[in-house]
């Protein structure tokens, strides 16, 4: 028997044991690449399908080839491939076939389906566009990985995994992704979320007794974008819960996007399984922007804010503050507060001494512990004394907490004397304080603008 027609034979076999989706992903461009006697090489497009066809579909694979050619093939080996002898219309012939079925049975199905979940897209900031994402050398691979993905969800890269240091357009670009998606297909049902709120949400469940719903809401979207899964280590629980989520939206075909600070295998305390499905599909780095980069993002940013800067400031700037574009925002920011507040033009000067003033040491730019704290009491309203006091109501413990992440941002103060300055309280208590916050900026514009806000306030005079 010819291979062609042999392995024509092996994918009519298995098509009749294996579901439509799976049958199409995993067995498109596979062909018999060399027979050995009774030793098969088959030929498959990437180190992913290779995988899978070594751990799943290999008995399946095994049976079927022995069937059709009466018991002759001891070994099968997998090889990635081009095949440039195949007839293209082999898989197509298949699939055309089962097209039909499939939607009749896709619809039966859904019907003893768990409730499809509400839409979750109001989680999408739709500030964070591809339009909006600046691309140059440091972002241009995760770019065109997130392209990809959109273009076919659920079919090139799947997961994608983006890493990258903080600041450098990882949460931007994953919303992109989704919020792409929803233009193209406002029904498409798109989660985004932190790996902090699965976490929380996740054992709230347990707590409350209602895990089987939410097993249901993230098994059942069609994307799951999932930011800073790095915060998953040590979460064991949650770690068996998202393997299973993770499976079971693959083995559908429906695309994950992942961001970590971190590579998959530097993510320490996780189980092994789920670092190696990380790194199933797509791995991309963010790096660092050029000058050219960052000089090309403030420029558009500054054009977002509806206010011009001179050639001259956007090149100092950009020069000057190289770490992240996060950092490049705040400088902006600061740029923007101080015309506003001292009512003038911003010329290379004045943003050499805001800027100047930024790169000093906090403390030689004046900036104290107490400072901070009545900043913050004079933001929300309440007196140094309930700031400073032993009240748990909601209204005194958010300004107190702010007051604390400030500390140690702003100042790097240590715990034990950030809790010392909020009226002798714990280290533990500003360790809490500063977690939280540092979650809360995250999924919490307000948390994020108020900060902005007092920031201003305090490098203002
Ligand atoms: P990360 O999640 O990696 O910490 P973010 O995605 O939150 O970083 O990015 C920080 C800020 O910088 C956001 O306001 C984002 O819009 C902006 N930003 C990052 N990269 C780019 C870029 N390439 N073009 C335009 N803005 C960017
Ligand atoms: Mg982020």
């Amino acid at each position: 028997m010819l291979t062609n027609q042999l392995w024509d034979a092996v994918l009519g076999e298995l098509e009749l044991t294996i579901s439509k989706a799976n049958f199409t992903t995993w067995f498109k461009n596979t062909f018999i690449h060399s027979v050995d006697e009774s030793n098969i090489v088959v030929g498959v497009p990437n180190a992913f399908t290779k995988a899978w066809l070594e751990n799943k579909y290999h008995d399946h694979i095994l049976t079927a080839l022995n069937k059709s050619s009466q018991g002759k093939i001891d070994s099968v080996i997998y090889k990635v491939a081009s095949n440039k002898d195949q007839n293209p219309d082999q898989i197509k012939n298949h699939v055309a076939n089962s097209t039909k079925d499939d939607q009749a049975d896709e619809s039966k199905s859904s019907t003893n389906e768990a409730p499809k979940p509400a839409q979750n897209n109001f989680n999408l900031n739709p500030k964070y566009t591809f339009d909006s994402f600046i691309v140059g050398k440091g972002n241009d691979l995760a770019t065109a990985a997130a392209n990809a993905v959109v273009n076919k969800p659920g079919e090139v890269y799947n997961p994608l995994f983006l890493y990258g240091g903080v600041g450098l357009g990882k949460t931007h670009l994953l919303q992109a992704i989704g919020n792409s998606l929803l233009a193209k297909d406002p029904k498409i049902r798109i989660v985004y979320l932190n790996t902090e709120k699965f976490v929380n949400d996740f054992i709230n469940s347990i707590k409350k007794g209602t895990t089987d719903e939410l097993k249901k809401y993230y098994r059942t979207v069609d994307v799951l974008l999932i930011d800073d899964i790095q915060f998953i280590a040590g979460k064991e629980q949650t770690q068996e819960e998202f393997f299973h989520t993770f499976n079971e939206l693959h083995q559908k075909n429906k695309q994950i996007v992942m961001t970590s600070d971190r590579p998959p295998k530097a993510i320490a305390e996780v189980e092994q399984r789920l670092i190696s499905r990380f790194e199933w599909g797509m791995i991309a780095d963010i790096g660092a922007p050029d000058m050219e980069t960052r000089y090309a993002i403030l420029e558009a940013k500054c054009h977002e804010k509806g206010i011009t800067l001179s050639p001259d400031v956007l090149a100092f700037v950009s020069e000057n503050i190289q770490s992240n574009i996060r950092e490049l925002e705040g400088a902006l920011n600061r740029i923007i507060a101080y015309q506003q507040l001292n009512n003038s033009e911003i010329t290379l000067e004045s943003v050499k001494s805001v800027l100047g003033s930024l790169s000093l040491s906090a403390k030689k730019s004046g900036l104290t512990p107490k400072k901070i704290a009545t900043k913050v009491a004079d933001f929300y309203d309440i007196s140094m004394a309930d700031l400073m006091g032993s009240s748990r109501r909601k209204e005194l413990v958010f300004p107190r907490q702010i007051t604390m992440w400030l500390m140690r941002e702003e100042l790097k103060s240590s715990y034990p004397s950030i809790g010392q300055e909020l009226g002798g309280r714990d280290h533990t208590t500003a360790i809490h304080a500063c977690n939280k916050i540092t979650g809360q900026i995250k999924n919490d514009s307000k948390t994020k603008s108020d900060i902005e806000l007092i920031r201003q306030q305090l490098y203002a005079s």
